[in-house]
């Protein structure tokens, strides 16, 4: 894979459970949605417990359904606008 910013090659990475490709020039990161997803997750599960303000998300199971679609006005997260 090519880096789309500098043209140098990307070489896959695995952070914990996810791979991910990085560019040997410029260190970006490529990622699928899905893969941030994950990471988010495990940024929550790193700082769980450790400050007052920090509370446990609940855990995507199979017998969720989806929520109702979210207003575009209000994002739920900095990280939406990536995808937005
Ligand atoms: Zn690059």
């Amino acid at each position: 894979m090519t880096c789309p910013r500098c043209q140098e090659t990307m070489h896959t990475r695995n952070v914990g459970e996810v791979s991910v490709a990085q560019c040997a020039g410029c260190q970006g990161i490529f990622l699928a949605r899905s893969e941030l997803g994950a990471l988010t997750e495990a940024e929550r599960d790193f700082h769980a417990g450790s400050g007052p303000e920090t509370t446990a998300l609940p855990r995507i199971t199979a017998d969720m359904t989806a929520p109702p679609p979210a207003s575009r006005s209000t994002p739920r997260s900095y990280l939406q606008r990536l995808f937005g």
